[in-house]
């Protein structure tokens, strides 16, 4: 009834906020923990925690611990309290609530203030509990099996101008499940925005973990692909579609300004042909409404004399940020962007 092996439930008593167990162990026989001589039962004595809920009810329980009573009149020992996996000595919390509490940090959304308040404990009391359990879990080498796809990316922890330890390194598990679906779990954080804070984090893997990785996303940082060059030799490294976009659409801005300086000597502004079609630069040709084509159209003509690299910036950069822009929703590409590229309106020739 009670759910762990070796202990049974005396009693259950239920009141408006929760339910009370009254439990045991089974266990009749005991060595000394010292001289390993039979001890005998000596008394009972209460120790009190509480377990993880029950649906919405809390539950508390009572352990009638066995205080045993060594039989060997030479041992230092007298008397002692016997040991369950059920808690550890002197601990509040059952193992279980820790579980349970662990479970539902990795995998709710929720907090441990939320947590403690559910177990009725004070947060440092659960918090303790829980760094031995994640420490636990770190260490357990299974969590990195079947990673074939890693991902990496940096994060600042805390904004704000004052603290250390702000920025940190992510590593993310990218691989795909039986469904295809991208697992998406975070596996790892470490100090510090650096290639050789992701370098360190790599090295300390086991082999078998990084031989077993076949591709490598990263974001455009130097630092982490020369971490993946000494690192992960063999992965492929894949570029973020996020990235990639970003970087066609900031090159496609810095074509615009320049076309912009070279006809006019100064900055865009409000009734500037380019300036007005700024963000429809940016989108697949295709994408476009008759009347969003026609703008787009009037807003490239009409100039002077763009230059031969003008030219060039400006005919190709929309039709390649819509086409970053396709192959990052859907998973294959298409022939779509280069047809929207041959209905580009024409240009004065330089
Ligand atoms: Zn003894």
């Amino acid at each position: 009834m009670f759910g762990v092996p070796g202990v049974r439930v005396l009693a259950a008593e239920r009141d408006a906020a929760g339910l009370e167990l009254t439990v045991e162990t089974d266990q009749t026989l005991e060595g000394c923990r010292r001289c390993g001589v039979l001890a005998l039962p000596h008394d009972r004595r209460e120790h009190r925690l509480h377990d993880a809920p029950f649906g919405h009810r809390r539950v508390r329980v009572r352990w009638r611990k066995r205080v045993w009573r060594c039989l060997e009149p030479a041992c230092p020992v007298v008397t002692f309290t016997e040991a369950h996996e059920l808690a550890p000595p002197r601990a509040l919390l059952t193992r279980r609530a820790v579980t349970w509490a662990a479970d539902a940090l990795q995998d709710d959304d929720t907090t441990v203030a939320a947590l403690a308040r559910r177990l009725d404990v004070d947060w440092h009391t659960l918090w303790d509990a829980l760094k031995i359990e994640a420490r636990r879990r770190a260490d357990d080498p299974q969590r990195l099996a079947g990673v074939e796809s890693l991902g990496v990316d940096e994060h600042v922890w805390r904004p704000g101008k004052f603290g250390q330890g702000r920025e940190v390194t992510c590593m993310v598990d990218l691989s795909r499940d039986a469904n295809g679906h991208v697992r998406a779990r975070l596996l790892d954080l470490v100090l510090g925005r650096s290639g050789p804070a992701y370098a360190r984090w790599l090295d300390a893997r086991q082999p078998a973990f990084r031989a077993q990785i076949k591709h490598a996303a990263l974001d455009p940082f130097r630092g982490y692909a020369n971490a993946l060059r000494d690192s992960l030799p063999d992965a492929v490294q894949v570029l973020e579609a996020f990235h990639v976009v970003k970087l066609g659409t900031q090159v496609l801005d810095e074509v615009r300004r320049r076309v912009q300086q070279e006809q006019l000597h100064r900055r865009g502004h409000r009734d500037d042909p380019l300036y007005k079609i700024r963000g429809l630069l940016r989108h697949g040709l295709e994408h476009l409404s008759e009347r969003q084509h026609a703008r787009l159209a009037a807003g490239l003509a009409g100039w002077r004399r763009p230059t031969r690299r003008s030219r060039a910036g400006l005919v190709l950069l929309p039709a390649v940020a819509g086409d970053l822009r396709r192959h990052r929703q859907r998973p294959r590409p298409t022939v779509a962007g280069r047809e929207g590229h041959r209905q580009l309106p024409d240009l004065p020739d330089p």
